[in-house]
């Protein structure tokens, strides 16, 4: 399942930030190309956060869309998927940016009342 390859990247990052604190809550950013149902997303996270740090974290998830443009007549906006064709000039040169980011932004800790927000935001990217 799709959710499960991207919560265990999730949980990875969350983690190696938490350095073995109990985490209380985290927000994490996807874009729409990842197609993740909130719903399967939080039960693949509560399957898999078991045993882990991050078990019984509140999760907010934030779905971001992907950003459209067409190059015949530079309509532009944002999309939850991908275009084949320019809504405005009919134009198949349409293209596309974003929709991909994984990205933990915040994390909490328990006995902070601070978040811990991104000192290397992307799960997925670089290494
Ligand atoms: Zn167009």
């Amino acid at each position: 399942m799709h959710e499960m390859a991207l919560c265990e990247a999730l949980l990875d990052a969350v983690e190696r930030r938490a350095a073995g604190r109990r985490v209380t809550a985290l927000r994490v950013t996807v874009g729409a190309l990842h197609r993740v149902p909130r719903e399967a997303f939080d039960s693949a996270f509560e399957v898999l956060s078991a045993g882990t740090v991050a078990q019984g974290a509140g999760v907010e998830l934030v779905l971001l869309p992907l950003r459209v443009r067409c190059r015949s007549c530079e309509w532009a906006d944002d999309a939850d998927d991908l275009l084949g064709s320019c809504p405005a000039c009919g134009g198949r040169d349409v293209m596309s940016e974003g929709g991909d980011e994984l990205v933990l932004d915040i994390i909490r800790v328990a006995g902070s009342t601070e978040d811990i927000s991104s000192d290397e935001p992307s799960v997925t990217g670089g290494n």
